[in-house]
């Protein structure tokens, strides 16, 4: 018998056909004798609709309220599911972010948990009841609704496992795991049986959205047995756990792709100590988030370029910015482009094999797609490429480190 914290998706409980197939798969659970928790998201699509509801009225000046309306999707699924499994002849209720409670700092619309005081919850849990919580959202010191940003119930399933000490957190949804690239673009792309919190990490925060960034950030701090699988089939998913636990490790573990980015180039800036600090720390201030950098050589040292990507998002607010006192710098001009792409190869082997990067970059050269800007980490190779090739660069990357299911 275990302690299992199952979060359904979206599109798992798209509708009300949807969610009386959740909660036959709950029950089937249950009747194996484990002890069960339920984290749902709302329905797929509904969030959207919610954030389009807030933008018509105000542009998200006031996060407060845009929390309070975004995370309603979440409380009508957790009552629904309840009922059902009600229906079924299971005790069950809802239990809401703020009757748990999930303490979470203030950052309205991306709040990080900082406590989940799980004893009542618990206490239901062992007396055989089954609590449908709904995710994606927590409460504030002012005693406000905050959301833990999009895709954030990833997030609330991992936070709730690990404060009740669950065996497994199991992250039901529309595919059968992680794959090696999103099936979605690349029909050949294989499921994945294992792979490490770190890869995890990276393949996440790079953009591949299975999961939340900061669901497995959490999962990798407290240990939490983490699976993805898909809430349509039986199957097992994939994995993801400690390096130990891997016996056989491929040198790449995945293709990811982010249209999220923007890029800013500052041309012929005065090139003097502290002109970096001078123009990232203000950035920062505003709660930019700069990824890629790059400077180039000045040659006749006074002068130089400096490139970088922010949040697309933030562009404007990052334009700005530059554009202020805050910033004091010398510059001729400064050019943006909106419609980049960052595509990005992943994997442990990296560590210990030679030419992964040459590869991409023949890769991408052979299909006439220019990279813009490269950065690295010990496990990650990212480039910065036009938007238009998004699809093309992620497949043939795909196929050249022979991840394609064909190939193998
Ligand atoms: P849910 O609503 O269940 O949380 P998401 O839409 O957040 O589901 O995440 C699942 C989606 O993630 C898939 O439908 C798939 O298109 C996308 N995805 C992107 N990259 C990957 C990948 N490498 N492996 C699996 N799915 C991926
Ligand atoms: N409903 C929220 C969203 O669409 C949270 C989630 O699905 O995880 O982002
Ligand atoms: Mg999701």
């Amino acid at each position: 018998m275990a302690l299992i914290v199952q979060k359904y998706g979206g599109t798992s409980v798209a509708d009300l056909d949807c969610i009386k197939l959740v909660a036959l798969r709950v029950k089937a659970l249950k009747e194996q004798g484990h002890k069960i928790a339920v984290v749902v998201s709302a329905m797929a699509g509904f969030t959207d609709q919610l954030v389009d509801w807030v933008s018509e009225i105000h542009n998200h000046n006031d996060l407060k309220e845009y929390d309070s309306v975004l995370s309603s999707g979440e409380q009508i699924t957790a009552g629904l599911l309840a009922l059902y499994l009600q229906k079924l002849g299971i005790s069950s209720r809802s239990w809401l972010g703020w009757q748990i409670p999930f303490e979470t700092n203030d950052s309205y619309s991306s709040a990080r948990i900082t406590n989940v005081i799980s004893e009542r919850l618990n206490k239901a849990i062992q007396s055989g009841e089954i609590p449908v919580v709904a995710g994606f959202q927590g409460i504030s010191s002012e005693n406000r609704i905050t959301t833990l940003g999009r895709g954030g119930s990833d997030t609330s399933a991992v936070a709730l496992a690990a404060s009740i000490g669950a065996d497994r957190c199991d992250i039901c949804t529309d595919v059968e795991g992680v794959f090696t690239a999103d099936p979605r673009i690349v029909t050949g792309a294989k499921k994945i049986d294992k792979i490490t919190y770190e890869e995890m990490l990276e393949m996440a925060s790079q953009g591949a959205k299975v999961l939340q960034t900061r669901s497995v950030e959490m999962a990798m701090k407290h240990h939490v047995p983490l699976q993805v699988l898909s809430s349509f089939s039986d199957l097992p998913g994939t994995f993801v756990v400690d390096e130990e636990n891997i016996v056989e490790q491929e040198i790449l573990s995945g293709v990811t792709y982010s249209r999220e980015e923007a890029k800013i180039t500052i041309l012929n800036m005065a090139d003097k100590p502290g002109v970096a600090a001078a123009l990232f720390g203000p950035l920062a201030e505003a709660s930019i988030n700069v990824d890629m950098i790059v400077q180039n050589v000045s040659s006749d040292g006074k002068s130089t370029d400096m490139t970088f990507t922010v949040p697309r998002n933030d562009l404007d607010k990052a334009l700005s910015v530059i554009d202020s006192d805050a910033i004091n710098l010398e510059f001729e001009r400064i050019e943006s482009d909106a419609y980049v792409a960052k595509i990005s190869v992943i994997g442990m082997g990296m560590r210990s094999h030679a030419g992964v990067a040459s590869k991409m970059f023949n890769a991408l050269g052979d299909k006439g797609i220019n990279i813009q800007v490269i950065s690295t980490s010990e496990i990650k190779i990212s480039v910065l490429v036009s938007e238009e090739y998004t699809e093309l660069a992620v497949r043939a990357l795909h196929t050249a480190y022979g991840l394609d299911a064909a190939t193998k």
